[in-house]
């Protein structure tokens, strides 16, 4: 039985469906799925400060994310006391100022010593976004785009039974920020930020990347890939070099 022992964030465009992979894998290998932007959501409401911009690059939004993840982490290893708690993240880092935010003030033991990237191109994701809805009968998410470009395979997803029990008109909805517009902004935004995490994971060979052309088909090879990639991974956590170009 496979076990994780790093922390490991799933990196992607929005899109490229790592939320997906990211629950099945959390799933199989019986570690928590921490979803940064629940986590502040639920910070929001519970402070009733406004929900904070993620994607920001300024220092006070990025050490407020880090504190905010990192007192989180801590809460879940303290209701967890038999063995380090490791987990997969989505949605950090975001930023290099994050990951540098993480290595200067994060114990070592609650800091991401893997990325593993979902290699997507901007047009699967883009029908991946405008097609997704999320179905209230069944409390789970739908996806209605069949993308099929090149080597790309993605047929439509739903929960079970729900394309037969479940009436699409009533039943599904989709997010308001789930316009093509938006979607467009989020790809551009993300792309901004991309190159440098993945660099930095890159050069302390710590990255992994995989192309899902077969969606949920491709789970169980995306796993055993991973699987394998994690076992040899052999990090040096305080020799993690956050290494930015120039
Ligand atoms: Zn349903």
């Amino acid at each position: 039985m496979f076990r994780l022992n790093h922390n490991l964030s799933i990196l992607g465009s929005p899109g490229s469906g790592k939320g997906f992979y990211g629950r099945l894998l959390a799933q199989h290998w019986k570690v928590p799925l921490v979803t940064t932007s629940d986590i502040l959501k639920k910070h929001a409401e519970r402070h009733s400060s406004k929900s904070l911009d993620l994607e920001s690059g300024k220092l006070a939004d990025c050490q407020l994310v880090a504190g905010v993840l990192l007192d989180y982490l801590r809460e879940q290893q303290q209701s967890n006391s038999t063995r380090p708690l490791h987990c997969i993240l989505d949605g950090f880092p975001r930023t290099t100022l994050q990951i540098q935010i993480m290595q200067e003030t994060w114990p070592v033991e609650y800091q991401i010593h893997g990325g593993l990237h979902l290699n997507v191109p901007d047009e699967v994701c883009r029908e991946k976004s405008l097609g997704r809805r999320f179905c209230t009968i069944c409390q789970d998410f739908v996806n209605t785009a069949n993308v099929q470009m090149g080597d790309w395979d993605l047929p439509p997803t739903y929960p079970k039974l729900c394309s037969k029990a479940c009436n699409p008109e009533t039943d599904w909805v989709q997010r308001k920020d789930d316009v093509l517009a938006i979607i467009q902004a989020r790809l551009a935004i993300h792309h901004e930020h991309e190159e440098p995490i993945l660099d930095y994971f890159r050069r302390n060979n710590a990255l992994y990347q995989y192309t899902p052309y077969k969606g949920v088909r491709d789970f169980d090879r995306l796993r055993l890939c991973a699987e394998e990639w994690l076992q040899a991974l052999k990090v040096k956590p305080d020799a993690m070099m956050l290494s930015l170009e120039g």
